[in-house]
């Protein structure tokens, strides 16, 4: 009987996309899907870093699936990967006994070679994190979770250094993916039913293939744009210190690339933007947002903003609240800062902002975003937009949803069977983070 795994993943869309290629990888390898515990002879937990408290998460994680595991009499081998296992390696050995094997974010590739030693041999605990031996890209066959879209990675890790910033100590320096095995990969996944393309990278509009000097991140979209089956392409994140005219052109010529930019700015004050070492200016943000909008009408934006960041005064946080207000965007990632094992703002930047202040200025901030989201929604009542059905609920049946090209969820009445499928469908409501609709028409 085949060997089956259980693989469980946080974060970020290049984490969850790794958590399918670990699925892929264990597949290669004669392993069978499972979402049991009790059944299953491998757990997988693919952690993130990036926000604080993950390994406290994570540990309690790891007791509810031994828990779970129990309660059905299974012992199964439990490998932790992703960013808490390259940052921590064996300490977190020392802090957990459950935890059979812990592989880094360069190494994934020895994942099936360490579960199989682990239940052939049982040796004992097994550490492998070493960041120099294997910087190649670290590929494996993605198992994809979704019917609809496909997570395609271009380029691993990051030269950036932001100071807040720990992505580039645990997935290492920046690695670009030949343009030809993207392609292939983007093919495949159109062959297999995946209308929609997202290219994932750490700072996704770097990308210059390393096998075509004439192939930068507008001519990928292109080459993309041009694949059978592809119907419509995100990408995730780019940086706005590379977004280019070029760029922008790209959206108005491909018409498959949806209308929406998210581009991560972190705070309205230009004085802790040099702390965060972004390298761009308030003023320069916003110019680059009113270009998009002007070469690219209707084009929605998205951000990521920190609050709280060391030396943040209530100035600078008025600053990020007019930035804000300013700019109108249609979604918002908003976190408060917490500084991160070995980046340069825990090392030089005394965390000086106490944390009900924290607490207050983010509840400030998302009480704006969600005033100018429920208006940009309200504003969308009675228009008849062009949606992608990506997903049912689990709750109701004859429930669906999907996204309009600049992201807005929109959720519907329908029949299941109408995943993956374009729908026009009228606006009838509008909530702070969804609005609601019916279909006019439904593609053939
Ligand atoms: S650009 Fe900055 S925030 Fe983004 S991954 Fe690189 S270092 Fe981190």
């Amino acid at each position: 009987m085949a060997r089956k795994y259980l693989v469980e993943a946080y974060g970020c869309q290049m984490n969850i996309h790794d958590g399918e290629r670990l699925a892929g990888l264990l597949e290669s390898a004669g392993y069978e899907p499972t979402i049991d515990p009790g059944d299953a002879d491998v757990i997988v937990v693919n952690t993130c870093s990036v926000r604080e408290r993950a390994e406290e998460r994570l540990f309690t994680r790891l007791g509810e699936f031994r828990d779970a595991a129990r309660a059905a009499g299974n012992t199964p081998v439990i490998a932790v990967t992703g960013c808490v296992a390259q940052q921590e390696g064996e300490a977190l050995l020392k802090r957990s006994r459950l935890i059979d094997i812990v592989v880094g974010t360069q190494r994934v590739k020895q994942l099936p070679m360490l579960v199989n030693r682990a239940i052939d041999e049982q040796p004992g605990p097994q550490v492998d994190i070493n960041p120099h031996e294997d910087v190649s890209f670290p590929l494996g066959l993605a198992r994809r979770g979704d019917p609809v879209k496909a997570y395609v990675n271009i380029i691993e890790g990051c030269n950036e250094f932001c100071t807040f910033c720990v992505v580039p100590y645990t997935r290492g320096h920046e690695r670009m993916r030949p343009v030809a095995e993207i392609l292939a990969e983007v093919r495949e996944a159109a062959e297999a039913g995946h209308r929609e393309i997202q290219l994932l990278g750490q700072i996704v509009n770097h990308y210059q293939a390393p096998d075509d000097a004439a192939c930068d991140f507008a001519v990928l979209l292109e080459r993309v744009h041009g694949v059978a089956g592809v119907d419509r392409i995100r990408f995730a994140s780019p940086h706005p210190r590379h977004v280019t005219g070029r760029l922008l052109d790209a959206y108005r010529s491909l018409p498959k690339v949806a209308r929406h930019l998210h581009l991560p700015v972190q705070s309205g004050s230009t004085r802790i933007l040099a702390a965060m070492r972004r390298r761009y200016s308030r003023e320069r943000y916003l110019d680059l947002i009113a270009e998009a909008r002007a070469t690219v009408p209707g084009i929605a934006l998205s951000t990521d903003m920190i609050v709280g960041f060391p030396g943040e005064s209530t100035a600078d946080f008025d600053d990020t609240l007019s930035l804000t207000a300013q700019a109108r965007f249609h979604s918002m990632y908003s976190f408060k800062y917490s500084p991160r094992p070995r980046t340069l703002a825990i090392k030089r930047l005394p965390d000086d902002v106490d944390e009900p202040e924290k607490t207050r200025r983010i509840v400030a901030l998302q009480a704006l975003q969600r005033e100018i989201q429920s208006d940009l929604h309200r504003q969308s009542v009675g228009r008849v937009e062009r949606i992608l059905i990506d997903a049912t609920s689990r709750r109701r049946l004859e429930e669906l949803s999907g996204r309009t090209s600049g992201n807005t969820v929109v959720n519907l009445p329908g029949d299941p069977s109408w995943l993956g499928r374009f729908a026009d469908v009228r606006i009838t409501a509008a909530g702070p983070n969804s609005v609601r609709g019916e279909v006019v028409e439904l593609e053939a």
